[in-house]
């Protein structure tokens, strides 16, 4: 008898044991479903069994395997079981999480059965000479006519019903063929590759280096700030491994940067298909380019941090652009860094990968340190000057609702020689606090410990963080004084603030606010590259990855915030979030200035980032960290407690630091604190960091400490392991 061992959609950290006589196919990776309680579920097949430690007349029979999808093949399956040991997370989330959402549905897999293209002999149907009651089939012969590398099922429109029987008997007269389920048929043709720019001396450097590892695992980093011409790399790089006839990984950080990305990958290589992968499909589309991209038929797979588990048979290079960017880890469920299992899958697949960035993770700047990874430098941006950053002093000032008269001298000298200037500030809505001069109320969210935050245009306080709103108040609550002021500066009062000193001025707020309808930030961009705007008023959104030729001076307001943060990462975050919205200024003929308000303009932050010297910042902050033992010369995790008093959470805390003895384990363990944010949506929040001067140590302590938390928690408080946590 044999016996499958599957992961299931279940918080509880075990695979399951089925029998597999009625399977077809009971091999690692098959999807297949399986009785669970009173329900059918899908699940994974993590392992093949001759014995099961359950006794066989309590196991059920796993029902059927799911013949039409290829299993999930043995490294993908590896790394997912590498990350639930590493991350401590329950296996069977793990593994299905991986899989997109319409194969975790049982009901939803009648539809899509594959992907589907026109045969040779199909495309030379001509759909409109078929009879009219072949409605349907003449609809999918004429969408997959415009999707040479296939479509799913359920992305050909009309009625799914017809469409599924159209598509069989395509199939049978031999006009459709289903790829997805084998692999790769016939001999590949050569990819089309139009030619780029011809490359600098230090750009051909790199290309040639990194494509001297071409066989083997070899990690890379790429630095070279925004305009230096890491894309041209990337694409040269690109353009190997397709003539190889390898795919190419190639994970960034935001959804919205992936458009116009996507375009110009597609532009180099016209007949190669490009997958995206970032959570703004819709299910049918995600399945799809999964499909497309375990086929090998993908040969770029462009996606956010998710896409990192994507099945790629002929994997031959990993890209991680902003590879710095806090975005690549989970916050929550599996918390895992897209980065970290990049790194990974690389080794795992013996090849190459590129770490790109400006401003580098100073874990990656370490390895580099180390001789772990090597660096590969452009010094200068491929057809523009490096822009200029100067900082303007602010101590003393009396501000104008936050702005100095420096930027607005420097603002109107811009907009006089007809150029676009951006005021970056890190914050929308209107005031981050409604405040009482009377007695000194503020405006505190019911749910939260955080403030709400003034929404003028909507007369409104929110808060950012559980989404709560009220209207804003006449009177104080407290002592009904009616004089109530908005205290700070968001991205609305900059906005009027402008407007009211430029009244001719065309200014644009560009935030989560302005961009919340379908297509606002498309239409924006447009008014933007259009020159319809003099003046950008905006946050992160703008700070990334945006090309805008005009646009020649960035003014950076409220810097100086992230020096006081209690968090150790606030000054590496704001380093490369200066840096990258320098990047903003001036790209084409026209040279950049950014002017950084501060009241520490000695600041040693802002002394390497007026000369953009990375490396002395680095180096600095390096030497910090080593001397409080902090990361990267150690290694930590934090529990995370959440109950609904915070006592229940501080003492489920100290229990769980009471109930391990680390006296011989090199692992320390801190008291426990309330969370940065203690209170979220109505729930207390607590911490215990962990930490060690040895990966190796830490992991063997939170594997018998992880076993023993639940009993502990006795279901009172809900918590998570994070570990390497990013947040603090
Ligand atoms: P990064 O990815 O580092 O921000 P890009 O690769 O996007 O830099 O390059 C910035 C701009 O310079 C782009 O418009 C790109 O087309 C152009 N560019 C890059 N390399 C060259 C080159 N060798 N010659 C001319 N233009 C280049
Ligand atoms: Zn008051
Ligand atoms: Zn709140």
């Amino acid at each position: 008898m044999t016996f499958v061992r599957v992961a299931l959609d279940v918080p509880v950290d075990t695979l399951y044991d089925y029998r597999a006589d009625r399977l077809k196919n009971a091999g690692p990776g098959r999807i297949v479903l399986v009785p669970f309680g009173k329900k059918i579920v899908v699940g994974v097949v993590v392992e093949a069994a001759d014995t099961s430690l359950v006794a066989s007349t309590r196991l059920r029979q796993a029902i059927a395997s799911l013949d039409e999808f290829p299993p999930l093949p043995g490294d993908v399956l590896e790394l997912l079981k590498f990350s639930s040991a590493y991350y401590h997370h329950a296996i069977g989330a793990v593994v299905m999480n991986a899989l997109p959402t319409r194969l975790r549905r049982r009901n939803a897999l009648k539809i899509e059965r594959g992907v589907y293209r026109l045969t040779a002999l199909g495309t030379n149907v001509r759909p409109a000479e078929l009879p009219a009651r072949s409605a349907a089939r003449r609809a999918v012969l004429e969408n997959l006519a415009l999707h040479p590398d296939g479509l799913g099922a359920s992305q050909l429109a009309g009625n799914p019903a017809a469409t599924v029987v159209a598509l069989r008997n395509l199939v049978k007269a031999g006009w459709v063929e289903m790829i997805s389920a084998r692999p790769d048929g016939g001999s590949p043709r050569p990819p089309q590759v139009l030619p780029g720019p011809t490359l600098t001396d230090a750009q051909q450097t790199a290309v040639v280096e990194i494509r001297g590892t071409f066989d083997r695992f070899a990690p890379w980093l790429l630095h070279g700030v925004t305009g230096s011409g890491k894309t041209e790399v990337y694409l040269e790089l690109i353009a190997t491994a397709l003539t190889q006839h390898r795919q190419t990984l190639f994970l960034v950080p935001e959804i919205n940067l992936t458009p116009q990305l996507e375009t110009r990958i597609h532009a180099r290589f016209p007949d190669t298909p490009i997958v995206r992968l970032n959570s703004g499909l819709n299910e049918g589309e995600r399945l799809h380019g999964w499909l497309a991209a375990q086929a090998g038929h993908a040969g770029i797979v462009l996606g956010t941090r998710l896409a990192v588990f994507t099945p790629m048979p002929r994997l031959g290079l990993i890209i991680v652009d902003e590879e710095h960017d806090s975005s690549f880890k989970q916050a929550e469920g599996l918390r895992y860094s897209a980065r970290d299992i990049a790194l990974l899958r690389a080794k795992q697949r013996a090849v190459p990968i590129i770490l790109g960035s400006a401003t580098p993770s100073l874990e990656t700047y370490h390895q580099v340190q180390r001789g772990r990874y090597r660096m590969l430098t452009l010094a200068q941006r491929a057809n523009a000057a490096i822009p200029v950053i100067q900082t303007t002093d602010i101590s003393g000032e009396t501000l104008l609702d936050g702005i100095s008269q420096a930027t607005l001298k420097a603002i109107r000298e811009t907009s006089k020689r007809g150029e676009q200037s951006l005021i970056y500030i890190n914050r929308r809505g209107y005031a981050p606090v409604l405040i009482c001069p009377g007695c000194g109320w503020t405006s505190g969210c019911p749910r939260c410990s955080v403030k709400l935050v003034v929404h003028l245009k909507s007369h409104q306080m929110r808060c950012h963080h559980c989404g709560h709103q009220e209207a804003i108040p006449a009177n104080c609550t407290q002592c009904g004084n009616a004089e109530l002021a908005p205290l700070g500066q968001g991205t609305q009062r900059v906005e009027s603030a402008l407007a009211r000193i430029f009244p001719s001025a065309r200014i644009l707020r560009v935030d989560r606010d302005s961009t919340r309808r379908k297509n606002a930030w498309g239409e924006m961009r447009r008014q933007i590259h259009a020159q319809e705007v003099d003046i950008l008023v905006g946050t992160q959104m703008l700070a990334k990855g945006h090309d805008f030729p005009a646009l020649t001076l960035v003014c950076v307001i409220n810097a100086d915030a992230s020096l006081y943060s209690t968090d150790y990462r606030a000054s590496e975050r704001l380093f490369a979030n200066l840096m990258q919205v320098a990047g903003r200024a001036g790209r084409a003929d026209l040279p950049g200035r950014v002017l950084v308000q501060t009241e520490f303009p000695a600041h040693p932050l802002y002394l390497a980032l007026q000369r953009q010297d990375y490396a002395a910042f680095a180096n600095e902050v390096l030497a910090e960290r080593k001397q409080a033992g902090l990361p990267p010369y150690s290694y930590q995790a934090i529990l995370r407690a959440e109950a609904s008093r915070q006592d229940v959470a501080i003492e489920f805390l100290e229990r769980a630091a009471a109930c391990v003895d680390t006296a011989h384990s090199k692992v320390s363990i801190f008291d426990p604190v309330p969370a940065n944010m203690s209170r979220l949506a109505g729930k207390e929040r607590a911490q215990l960091t962990v930490q060690s001067g040895s990966r190796a140590a830490l992991q063997r302590f939170l594997s018998t400490w992880a076993g023993q938390l639940d009993k502990l928690a006795e279901r009172k408080v809900r918590w998570a392991l994070d570990i390497d946590p990013q947040e603090p």
